[in-house]
């Protein structure tokens, strides 16, 4: 049994969902959106801290984020949902990356430059506006052999605009607005094998045996990329895109015990990020160190979902290094998810392959969230053509194509 669409997606994670929505909303193609789990958020993105900020090393990256965020935070008017589930949280985030005034200010006017709100503030400024912070950026030892001694650091770049958004309920609401313009989204729906003839894509088949026939396949199918494609004869190299394990501790957060609002923080000594947990009263810790992104996930499938105790403690010591006041009582859990690297420049592939046909929105390597409306907006404006609107990006995807050679970053980690 076969049936015809002009566009197959395989993944419901968020970026199928946005690329869907950025097709649907412009264009009646016939599209179809697979996934083989249950229902939307069941692969990296529903472990997702789903953290919305600007700053990164490239131009285009930075675009890209800037306008991701600009659909997260007017999320009512990009779905065309009057109601929709998901809240984008506004806080801010904190920079204390142990840089000094003039190595920020490049920084600053790149971002001021591509309309990123951000400003440079100092000790007195992070105390006044987040109390519950210390200021010192003094990496600490962690052998015992170095006594620690907090400094008091006086520059700091704050994103002013920036948030975060709960993942799962973004997933949720692009469902019901991808189903309002017609896409038909499958669960349950696990494809087996992406069909070719003669260099193309014709087409998938599916788990139940059933076949869909398409001239259009992309791949959105998140740490099974590699695994899907190569049911194609496609192969990423040069580019190795895989999966890895990625922990994430959620820390209880009394807020009555804490001073003051808590914005999301990169945080150089300590060697983490974290942001607050709106509706928990947790607060979300994890890594920005490229030796917490190496361990490989063989089998997407199968892996360890829970996080690793050394993990942990490492990183609730550092938490409390940040917030002095946070007591040494509260429930500690956590999860491990997985980020699909770009192993060799921690950047997206986007876009056509040598493979008529097939498009890959794969390798978000921990920042895909954000992403997801430019990405979308990108891939739809490449299948479709139509012209752009306030809710596309003006990104270049030949930025992020298969076909570039690396993107030199800074370190090929979450920060990039
Ligand atoms: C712990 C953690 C924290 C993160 N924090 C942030 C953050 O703060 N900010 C940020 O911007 N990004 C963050 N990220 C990264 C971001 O979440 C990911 O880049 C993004 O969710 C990737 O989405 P995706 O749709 O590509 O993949 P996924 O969400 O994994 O979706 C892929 C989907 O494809 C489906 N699928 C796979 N194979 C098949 C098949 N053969 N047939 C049918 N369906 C299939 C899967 O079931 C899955 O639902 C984080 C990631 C992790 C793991």
């Amino acid at each position: 049994m076969s049936e015809p669409a002009d566009i197959v997606i395989v993944g419901a994670g968020i970026m199928g969902l946005s690329i869907a929505h950025q097709i649907s909303r412009r264009h009646d193609s016939s599209i179809v959106l697979l996934d083989k789990a249950l229902n939307v958020g069941e692969g990296s993105t529903g472990a997702s801290c789903a953290i919305l900020r600007q700053r990164y090393t490239h131009p285009e990256s930075v675009t890209v984020a800037r306008d991701g965020l600009k659909a997260h935070r007017n999320w009512s008017a990009y779905t065309g949902l009057a109601e929709p589930r998901a809240e984008f949280h506004h806080t801010g985030v904190l920079w204390m990356m142990g840089e000094d005034r003039p190595g920020l200010t490049p920084v600053y006017e790149m971002l001021t430059g591509l309309g990123v709100g951000v400003e440079i503030i100092d000790g007195a400024a992070v105390k006044q506006r987040f109390p519950a912070l210390s200021t010192c950026n003094t990496p600490f030892d962690l052998t015992g052999e170095v006594e620690h001694v907090c400094d008091q650091h006086d520059a700091f770049l704050f994103e002013t605009e920036s948030g975060f958004i709960d993942p799962v309920s973004t997933c949720q609401d692009l469902l019901q607005a991808v189903r309002g313009k017609g896409v038909d989204v499958r669960f349950s729906a696990e494809v087996t094998a992406i069909r070719t003839s003669g260099g193309a894509v014709t087409g998938v088949d599916l788990g139940d045996g059933s076949v869909i026939d398409a001239p259009v396949v992309v791949n959105a199918s998140g740490p099974w990329a590699s695994r899907l494609a190569a049911t194609a004869g496609f192969d990423y190299a040069p580019w190795t895109i895989h999966p890895i394990r990625a922990q994430v501790i959620y820390r209880e957060w009394p807020r009555d015990e804490v001073p003051g609002p808590l914005p999301i923080v990169g945080d150089a000594a300590g060697g983490i990020y974290f942001r607050p947990e709106a509706s928990g009263q947790q607060i979300l810790v994890g890594s920005i160190l490229e030796a917490d992104e190496q361990e490989v996930v063989a089998d997407p499938d199968v892996f360890n979902g829970n996080i690793d105790a050394g993990y942990r403690d490492l990183k609730i010591h550092a938490l409390h290094h940040r917030i002095p006041s946070l007591p040494y009582r509260g429930k500690i859990e956590g999860i491990a998810g997985m980020y699909t690297m770009n192993v060799e420049d921690v950047h997206s592939v986007l876009g056509k392959t040598e493979l008529d046909g097939f498009i890959v929105a794969n390798g978000f390597s921990g920042h895909g969230f954000k992403e997801s409306p430019a990405v979308g907006s990108m891939i739809a404006r490449l299948l479709t053509g139509v012209e752009p609107d306030e809710w596309d990006t003006d990104a270049p995807i030949e930025f992020f194509s298969i076909d570039r050679e690396p993107i030199q970053v800074a370190q090929k980690a979450v920060l990039a």
